[in-house]
């Protein structure tokens, strides 16, 4: 059976986008109520259960605060790797910004674990055909994989031309990353991501297990999303959101920590750092090549 990629992007009930200014621009995030170590204790103990290793990619401002979760996280034996640090959209700032943003973020992150960080998922997969110079940044830096893409139209970014499927990056100067978009599978003519976020907590479970399941027949690894907060249906809700964006943000919390469940069951999954260990799987990825133009 084909492995596929677990990750768990590590932010708070705070940390949402679109959040208005009202709750978290005008309160500093230090003084809400913190829910983030509870839930993702949560969620290491639903993974040891199932003998799975995900990839963390850990906020750097969780990092700072809370940086014996980001230990026990490595200790389990996760990956540990950078969702920036103060949770930006990269396709909202500039190159300098978004350079300064993912230094903070990996001495934050690397001094909590004693190690460099080599993986990076940006905010709402905010990386777009209209930021190609972040990749070289990345790259600059010494990230050696990526999880920023999201390969069809999203709301915070989206890169709908790139493969839907593991791939090497490359920069026209000459940068590579291993790269894994969010998995979305076409139905009708029409892209539908399963990867995660409100699509998975929303999408019967038959529609997601049918979709892993073609992926894997077609030689493709999934690879799934999940927040802490999540699993949490108890967490403060945010006022003043849009009415779809609260649809999503919280529709059938209650739900996903079976789902998770269920997914752990069901298929198998690993890291990203471990998948990237075999050889097999490296070569398999290096087939399917993909060049950002306008990097240099
Ligand atoms: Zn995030």
């Amino acid at each position: 059976m084909l492995e596929n990629l677990l990750t768990i992007d590590v932010e708070d009930w705070f940390h949402i986008l679109d959040a208005p200014r009202s709750d978290t621009a005008k309160i500093p995030w230090d003084t809400l109520p913190s829910r983030v170590v509870a839930n993702t204790e949560r969620i290491l103990a639903i993974l040891d259960n199932h003998g799975v290793t995900a990839t963390f990619f850990v906020l750097g401002w969780v990092a700072k605060h809370h940086p014996s979760l980001i230990r026990r996280i490595a200790e389990c034996g996760h990956d540990i790797a950078s969702h920036g640090y103060g949770h930006i959209l990269v396709n909202r700032v500039s190159p300098s910004t978004f350079e300064a943003d993912l230094i903070r973020s990996l001495g934050t992150i690397g001094n909590a674990v004693g190690r460099a960080v080599i993986g990076y998922r940006a905010s709402g997969f905010s990386v777009t055909p209209n930021t190609p110079w972040a990749f070289p940044i990345l790259a600059k830096h010494g990230i050696q994989y990526d999880a920023s893409i999201f390969p069809a139209v999203h709301a915070h970014g989206g890169f709908p031309n790139a493969p839907k499927c593991p791939f090497l990056l490359q920069t026209t100067c000459g940068h590579k990353l291993y790269e894994f978009p969010a998995s979305v599978v076409r139905l009708f003519g029409r892209s539908l991501p399963i990867g995660g976020g409100g699509y998975l907590r929303l999408l019967p479970t038959p529609v997601i297990h049918g979709a892993i399941r073609y992926l894997n027949h077609i030689g493709e690894n999934a690879t799934i999303y999940l927040h802490p907060r999540e699993i949490d249906p108890l967490q403060p809700r945010l006022s003043g959101l849009p009415f779809h964006r609260r649809f999503k943000y919280y529709v059938n919390l209650s739900g996903t920590e079976h789902k998770l469940n269920e997914l752990l069951s069901c298929f198998r999954f690993t890291s990203i750092q471990r998948f990237l260990e075999f050889d097999d799987y490296r070569r398999c990825i290096a087939q399917k090549r993909f060049t950002v133009d306008g990097t240099c």
